[in-house]
């Protein structure tokens, strides 16, 4: 299969020129660089099956999304999306390789941990997709498994900080952790809020009678991420381990971090870019509130489970302390950390009680459409810049590149044709996530997909999915080399 994209303005992590691409059996073979006026073939002898005309459109690298949470048990319910609907809502936002969270039952050895993730994705997943572990349940045995599971590919492990009684591991074996990851060459991936202060913070507020959403944000303060990413970076200092924060959502975190800037990796994503605490306020619409108290019992001010996230949003002025952390590279990768729950039946979970609503947000469709606007349109990164956050740096820093994340010859064809003209508006029951709200509901710029390629096949059309449940591949992962993803 040969397929050939003509005239499209490639985007890489550093450079934006026109060029026509040739693509042989998945993989990039030419890239013919042309004049900016220039419209005839450069590739003639390149006879395609099928030629792409990508006029005036960008052609940017399939993105790479590092954090998502697919198919996944927490809090007495599991996550909306499967590794199908999942990985289809990804591909038609311009995602072709996503790192999903295995996650550690209680005395659960890692081989099964990775088995059962193994069996969620096979034969369904149509992306490519690899797997972190997250350990919630650390003895000497998981320990000495690392080394097992390295072999098999799976090269970052995560600890949580916060949610005490369940996923908390404790300081002294995050210690442990972070000393092995310096030593066989892993990423040690933290969740940096202080869980035993929210433990205390929640039930203060639930026995003063304080139960709505808005209270899950404020048992969880700005200062409490602050405080555990200052723990974090000394058990990295003493034990030199390679360190990576997920989804860093405060300013006073972020300039830590910036003190030890190199020292350590960090992602935010695009949830903290773009809404702020405001969202746990919001009231439901006329419609929507009549049949919620109605219906199903639901208070006007529950409105805001669809935001309840950990870490929650923050104040306005964060949002802007992240955009300049990704200028300065403090912060490298902006993923997704997509957990979907269903409004009705899931987030309801929690009605009456904040802490019993499931935590997590849908976000692996459109990511690539905030980044665009907010970034880009927004005049605040280029678009190499949203390249390298979206593709680049995650496919560099989770052993995957240059196979993946950058459009290079030799690399896998996995591209997004992107149509910068086209208006956008996100509206949920457009989306192919497979959960009842949109996050991002009624958003409205500019970008629409016109093609996305993966391993040289289509599977996206003019935002139709079009490839074969099952297609996507385990990718297997080389270990971390200090300075990779920097
Ligand atoms: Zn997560």
């Amino acid at each position: 299969m040969k397929l050939k994209i003509r005239n499209g303005l490639v985007v890489t992590s550093s450079e934006t020129f026109k060029a026509d691409i040739g693509i042989e059996d998945g993989i990039i073979t030419k890239i013919e660089r042309k004049a900016q006026s220039a419209s005839a073939d450069s590739l003639p002898e390149f006879q395609a099956d099928e030629v792409i005309d990508a006029d005036g459109k960008y052609v940017l690298p399939g993105g790479v999304d590092v954090h998502t949470h697919l198919d996944m048990p927490f809090g007495g319910t599991v996550t909306a999306d499967n590794f199908y609907t999942g990985t289809v809502a990804g591909a038609c936002g311009g995602t072709t390789t996503i790192i999903d969270f295995a996650i550690q039952n209680k005395g659960e050895t890692l081989k099964t941990v990775l088995e059962n993730w193994h069996q969620k994705a096979k034969n369904i997943s149509v992306v490519d997709y690899s797997f972190h572990i997250a350990i919630t349940d650390l003895n000497e045995g998981v320990l000495s498994e690392i080394p097992r599971i390295i072999n098999e590919g799976i090269t970052s492990f995560k600890l949580f900080m916060a949610y005490k009684g369940s996923l908390m591991t404790a300081s002294e074996n995050i210690s442990r952790v972070l000393a092995e990851s310096s030593r066989l060459g892993f990423l040690t991936m933290l969740h940096c809020e202080d869980g035993d202060k929210i433990d205390e913070l929640i039930k203060d507020f639930l026995f003063s009678g304080n139960t709505n959403p808005l209270y899950h944000s404020l048992s969880r303060p700005a200062e409490l991420e602050e405080k555990a990413v200052s723990d974090a970076l000394k058990l990295q200092e003493q034990t030199k381990g390679n360190l990576y924060i997920v989804h860093l959502s405060s300013e006073g975190a972020l300039k830590q971090i910036r003190k030890h800037k190199g020292r350590v990796l960090t992602e935010t994503c695009p949830q903290y870019l773009v809404l702020s605490i405001d969202k746990y306020t919001e009231k439901p619409d006329k419609q929507v509130r009549e049949r919620n108290r109605f219906l199903c019992g639901i208070p006007d001010d529950f409105e805001g489970a669809k935001y309840v996230m950990s870490p929650p949003l923050r104040g306005k002025h964060h949002l802007n302390a992240l955009w300049e952390g990704i200028k300065d590279n403090t912060i490298s990768i902006v993923s997704t950390d997509h957990c979907a729950f269903n409004f009705y039946g899931q987030k309801t979970l929690g009605l009456g009680d904040f802490s019993k609503i499931p935590s997590g947000i849908p976000g692996i469709e459109t990511r690539l459409f905030l980044l665009y606007n907010e970034g880009v349109m927004g005049k605040l990164i280029t678009i190499n810049k949203l390249v390298d956050v979206f593709a680049t740096v995650p496919a560099k820093t989770f052993g995957l590149y240059p196979k993946k994340g950058e459009i290079a010859i030799g690399a896998d064809a996995d591209i997004v044709i992107f149509n910068q003209d086209k208006k956008l508006v996100i509206k949920s029951i457009r989306l192919h996530q497979d959960v009842d709200y949109c996050p991002f509901e009624g958003y409205r710029g500019k970008g629409g997909i016109s093609y996305v390629i993966s391993r040289g096949e289509i599977i996206v059309r003019d935002r139709a999915f079009s490839g074969k449940k099952g297609r996507g591949k385990f990718l297997s992962r080389r270990t971390y080399q200090v300075g990779s993803g920097v």
